[in-house]
Formats: structure tokens, sequence, C-alpha cells
């Protein structure tokens, strides 16, 4: 048997792994690696990381139908495929010349094609205090986490006591996070008998603009419903440092926070760092030709995040996103296939322009996708359509269509 190993069973890894299942020659098996038997749904984090408990179930049930809300179980995605095995175990190095993958715990395993699908960690910059004292929102725990945290400063406090919650960055993930956030905080403010008035939402931006990337109307859009939430968003004022319970800028004013979430930026996984005989680009991305080999191999090839290859024609990196991570998938297991077949590479496509939909609390998006500008419960009914589209491309029909279901019904009980 001739292995392709797939490192990372993200959005990128089953991409790759998908369109390669049912094209593959006998004698050749398809490997997914993954330290998690789960696959997570990101987009979703934010609802996690904000979501009330219900009343009718016990709350350790209702944890538990929080903590699966956002993640897929792999052997679900491929149950019953021919040629394909999962592994759930920690991927630790590669060496390229014996053709070896090694883990933690767990023999290692050959193979004839590898792609690197590890994705990205939190990048905290070097900033002083901010990995120690932030909490960043990247996987399901970390949500839960930030959901806990904000319950307790309220457990804690008098109820005419002040609570700040300050976000760092004021990209997607940030201004999405902090506009449910405002829901979730109405709701425990009536839980436990805090004045509203009293709890304040800051979102602190280096830059002099929210949404970078997007258009100039998303980013009016979004500003404006933003202050309609009551969001305080500065613009302009980089984080020097963390301290304890405050925020040092750069312009020297100090913020005092109860709660510090870190939104602002992304490196790829730290492993690649420590493997050898690759070439880390920007944010530790490896680097890849435009047929998304890893150079300078020809049997080795990336995806996602943790890849670091340019758009053909913008010359610009590829952004760091679940759409661009699935694209490449697809033309990565393209010139796997046109390698075994021997036919010709197939060359990285341009991604088609940016398709927006920017969930801003409650149940209001914004919708930028070509033609398509909505905003408010339309943009809402896009946002949740995508996302049942998504999981009807991953799993069948019914555990798509519960797993969509049981994510509507939670995230919906702050709206
Ligand atoms: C909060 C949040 C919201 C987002 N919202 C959106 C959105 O709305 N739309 C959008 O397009 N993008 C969104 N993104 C970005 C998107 O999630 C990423 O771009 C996408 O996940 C990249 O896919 P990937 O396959 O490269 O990595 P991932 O999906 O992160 O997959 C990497 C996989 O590698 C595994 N792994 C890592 N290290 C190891 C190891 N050592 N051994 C074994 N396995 C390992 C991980 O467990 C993981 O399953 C969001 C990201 C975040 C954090």
């Amino acid at each position: 048997m001739r292995n392709i190993v797939i490192l990372g069973a993200g959005f990128g890894g089953i991409s790759v792994a998908k369109n390669l299942i049912g094209k593959l020659p006998d004698d050749f098996r398809i490997i997914l690696v993954d330290k998690n038997s789960h696959h997570t749904f990101h987009a979703s984090l934010y609802e996690v990381a904000t979501a009330s408990l219900g009343k009718r179930l016990p709350q350790r049930i209702d944890f538990e139908n929080l903590y699966t809300s956002a993640i897929l179980d792999i052997r679900e995605i491929f149950k019953k495929r021919g040629q394909f095995e999962f592994i759930k175990a920690q991927v630790s190095n590669v060496n390229f010349k014996e053709r070896k993958v090694f883990f933690k715990n767990r023999e290692s395993v050959n193979f004839a094609y590898l792609i690197f699908a590890l994705g990205s960690e939190t990048n905290f910059f070097g900033i002083p205090g901010l990995e120690e004292k932030a909490l960043p929102l990247k996987d399901t725990n970390e949500a839960l986490n930030i959901r806990n945290a904000i319950q307790e400063v309220f457990e804690r406090k008098q109820p005419n006591q002040r609570i700040t919650i300050i976000i760092g960055g004021g990209g997607f993930t940030g201004c999405e996070f902090a506009s449910e956030l405002v829901f979730y905080l109405k709701k425990l403010s009536k839980e436990f008998g805090h004045l509203k008035e009293r709890v304040k939402v800051t979102v602190i931006e280096a830059s002099d603009t929210i949404l970078p990337g997007a258009s100039d109307w998303v980013k009016k859009a979004a500003k404006r419903r933003m202050e309609e939430l009551e969001i305080d968003i500065l613009f302009g004022k980089p984080i020097s440092k963390i301290e304890d319970s405050t925020v040092l800028l750069k312009t020297g004013e100090k913020l005092y926070f109860d709660v510090f979430i870190w939104t602002a930026g992304v490196k790829a996984n730290s492993l690649l760092e420590k493997i050898s005989g690759v070439t880390l680009e920007k944010e530790c991305r490896v680097l890849s030709d435009d047929c998304l080999r890893i150079v300078p191999y020809n049997n080795i090839f990336g995806v996602g995040d943790n890849l670091y290859c340019f758009d053909p024609a913008l010359q610009t990196p590829m952004p760091a996103t679940a759409f661009a991570a699935i694209e490449q998938g697809k033309i990565v297991a393209r010139n796997i296939l046109n390698d075994i077949y021997k036919k010709k590479a197939m060359k990285c496509k341009s991604l088609p322009s940016p398709r927006l939909i920017i969930p801003l609390g409650g149940k209001f998006a914004i919708v930028d996708i070509g033609p398509l500008k909505l905003k408010g419960f339309f943009g809402w009914l896009v946002k949740e359509f995508t996302n049942l589209k998504y999981y009807l491309s991953v799993l069948s029909f019914i555990p798509a269509f519960k797993l969509w279901l049981r994510g509507v019904r939670i995230y919906t009980r702050n709206d």
C-alpha cells in the first residue's frame, strides 16, 4: 500500500480527503491524522463563547450540547469509506528523506504523498503579558473558557459595580464576538440583577478601521450596527502591554478590564518551526509553489492557514480562511491524482472575490457576496443557510440537519 498522509482534519485536510476518495488506484490508501477526533467549525465559536444555558435540561447535558454544537465527528464524516483510515494522534515531526511522519505516543507512518493541513494558532505578537492574561478564541475549549470567565465576573461582582469586557482586535472574529456578547451580557445582567448600563464592551483596534479587507459599505454598516449595540470601538490604539487587569496602549492610555479577549492575529502551527527541510515565510507559514507543492518537494503539498502561497491574479498571499482552505484542498487532490496518473500539475486559481457573511449580534448579519448585499434578518438567514450547506457538504443529511438545528436552538436563546 502507498500512503497519502494528510496532517490535520480541518477545512483543508477534509477537503483534500473528500476530493481523493473513490478516485485512487487500488494500491493507494488515504490516512487522515488529527490530534482530535473532531473537526471544528470555527465560524460558530463566537456563539459558543456567548451562549446562555437553557432552563429545561440539567447543566451538564446543556454544556455537552453546547460543546458539541460547533464540532463534527471525523468518523461520522468519513464513515464506511474504503481506502481510508483516520488516525487520532499528535504529529511531532516529519522526515522528508525517509518519508516518515512521527507522532507522540504512536509508531511512525510512511508516506508516498504528504499534505500539511495543520492550521494556525493564536499570535500574541510578543506583547508583554498578553499570552498570560488574555483569553484567545481558537477552539471550543477556549470558547467555553471565555463564556465561563464572563459568567464568573457576574457571580463575583456586586450588582452596582462596573463590568468591563475588552476585546483586542476589530477584525471579523472580534466584531462578531463583541456584537453577540452584548446579547449575552443583557441576559446575564438580568439573571444576576446587574444594571446593564454598568456593563461595557470595548473593542480596541490598532489600525484606523474595523474589518480590514471588507468593502467600505460593509465597514460602514458594521460600525453603525456596533454603535447601535453601544460597543465602544477605539481606533488607532495599538496595545503595548497587559498588566493584571489593565491594558496599556502605545498612546499612553490605560484601560481597566474584567475579562480581556484576544482575537487579533494568527500564525501558522508552531510545529512547522520544528520540522527541518521546509521554508517558512510570513507568520511562519510554509512556502509552496503555484501548484501548492511545498518547496522543494514534488510529493508534498500544503493547504489552508499553514500555507504561504500567492493568489495568481492579485499577487498577494492567499487569505487564511475556511473558504481558501477548501478551494486549495480541491487543487491539491487534483494535483496528487494528476501526478499518479502522469498528467500535468494544475496551477492554483485565483479565489473569487471574498464572500463575506458577518453576523453582528442576534438575528442580524451583513452579507456581501458579489451583487448580493444584505443586512439584518435576511443576512442572518443567509448565514444559517451557509452553515447548513457546509454541514451538508461533509455529513449526510440527517446528522447535518440535526447539528444545524441544535446550533440554531442554542445560539438564538440570547436573541
Ligand atoms: C473564531 C474563528 C472564526 C472564524 N470564522 C471564519 C468564517 O466565518 N469564515 C471563514 O472562511 N473562516 C473563518 N475562520 C478561519 C478558518 O476557521 C480557518 O481559516 C480554517 O479553519 C483553516 O483551515 P485549515 O484546514 O487550514 O485549519 P484548521 O481548520 O484549523 O485545521 C487544522 C487541524 O489540524 C489539527 N492539528 C493541529 N496540530 C496538530 C498536530 N500536531 N497533530 C495532529 N493534528 C493537528 C487541528 O486539530 C485541526 O483539526 C475563523 C477562525 C476562527 C478562529
